[in-house]
């Protein structure tokens, strides 16, 4: 059988997925969400000329020179002036208060001397320490654009803006079950012939850093009619895309091809050139995808790092492209055969330099080495061995935004 390359599985994936709906999100809520429409300011920022420091509102033309003003009142944050300031005077005034008018200077409080009513203050060069109306933005200033994903910072900004709510591209849901007679949750006693489940966990977890939601369906025992139950009230529950690890190959026991085919769903199922990984199956059945990972815990992660994080990515109208990064090998390897290859690594910086040193075990049964790793050392079909010091391509296992 002609194996698939990775490249081609990817696009297959993500052929013709679309972005999903807009909904509202309450502002407080909406960190890491992707903006589903720009946002312009609803509100000038300051509104109006503001004090940059406690200290003394005064005319900048009465400050040419020393001179001594009379103080006629204050202006606090929340609280303004009520009236004008003319010749002569000044106003006590605060961070982020209104500048009185005709005031267009402040002179810090610890440059003056007050004595009473009488404020003795120096030569100030004028509009020092005002921000003018609007220093930050203005009111149908487009801020903030469609397909951003809102860091902390642009949160803060869009509750500048005046919004409380934002509109963001809804969360598309992957159901996820693991499959196997041999698995119970953490925490459950395990039976003599028992492992305790991972992959749902970690798959979830994979794709909610990627913007996703996740429903977790447990783990279904190697029976067709267990699997396809979990499948179909996932189905029924809306879900975008039904994730299956384990029983994806051809053994005796492994049933998710046959369960997919009741289902109705049409199915592709790949043997892709790529390790770890080598089964694959996909399908598609109206608006639903499904994809069913190798059930070996290395094997499902990466698989999700390759094919499921791009996906997510579609659906939130996110560019799918992966960024790789160049570095540096800190081990030799060997010569590739026809699979790309996947190799867990390190990276550290040496020299100023990114390098990544893969381990020299890697069974894709290898949960723990996995979960020391940082990247992936990507090498492509056939790539000739390369020495430590060679340079490679990576793609970081944990994802940033
Ligand atoms: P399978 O693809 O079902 O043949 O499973 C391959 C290997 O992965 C077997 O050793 C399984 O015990 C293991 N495995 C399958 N599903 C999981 C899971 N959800 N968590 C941890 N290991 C699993
Ligand atoms: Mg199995």
């Amino acid at each position: 059988m002609s194996l698939l390359a990775v490249e081609d599985a990817l696009n297959r994936i993500l052929d013709g997925i679309t972005p999903t709906e807009t909904e509202f999100a309450p502002v407080a809520m909406a960190g890491g969400r992707v903006l589903a429409d720009p946002l312009a300011a609803t509100r000038t920022q300051p509104p109006w000329a503001t004090s940059a420091m406690d200290g003394y509102a005064v005319r900048g033309a009465d400050v040419v020179e020393a001179t001594t003003l009379k103080l006629i009142g204050q202006s606090a944050a929340g609280h303004r002036f009520e009236g004008e300031l003319k010749p002569g005077e000044t106003v006590r005034i605060f961070t982020g208060a209104p500048m009185p008018p005709g005031a267009d200077t402040v002179i810090i409080q610890e440059n003056v001397e007050t004595n009473g009513n009488q404020i003795k203050v120096p030569a100030t060069e004028p509009r020092r320490f005002v921000r003018p109306r609007g220093l930050d933005f203005a009111q149908g200033d487009e801020l903030l654009k469609e397909g951003q994903t809102l860091t902390p910072t642009r949160i803060a900004l869009a509750a500048a803006m005046g919004y409380a709510e934002v509109p963001v591209r809804k969360k598309p849901v992957f159901a996820v079950l693991s499959t196997g007679d041999e698995l119970v949750l953490p925490g459950e006693t395990t039976g003599p012939d028992q492992i305790v489940a991972s992959n749902n966990f970690g798959v979830a977890a994979m794709l909610q850093a990627a913007g996703a939601a996740s429903v977790d369906l447990g783990i279904a025992p190697d029976d067709p009619g267990a699997i396809a139950e979990k499948l179909r009230t996932a189905i029924d529950g809306g879900a975008d895309v039904l994730v299956t690890t384990g029983g994806a190959s051809v053994g005796d026991h492994d049933y998710v091809q046959e369960v997919l085919g009741t289902l109705g769903v049409e199915i592709g199922f790949w043997k892709i050139a790529m390790r770890p990984g080598k089964p694959l199956m996909f399908g598609r059945r109206g608006p639903a995808t499904f994809i069913g990972l190798p059930g070996n815990p290395v094997s499902a992660l990466v698989c999700t790092r390759i094919f499921l994080v791009p996906l997510a990515r579609a659906f939130l109208g996110l560019d799918s492209k992966e960024t790789y990064e160049d570095a540096i090998l800190g081990a030799d390897v060997p010569e590739n055969d026809r699979r790309q290859d996947h190799l867990r690594a390190t990276l550290g910086i040496e020299n100023g330099r990114l390098v990544a040193t893969p381990f020299s075990r890697q069974d894709s049964s290898m949960l723990a080495a996995l979960g020391r790793a940082d990247a992936l050392v990507i090498r492509p079909p056939h790539a000739p061995a390369a020495q430590a010091g060679d340079v490679c391509r990576v793609l970081r296992m944990n994802l940033s935004t």
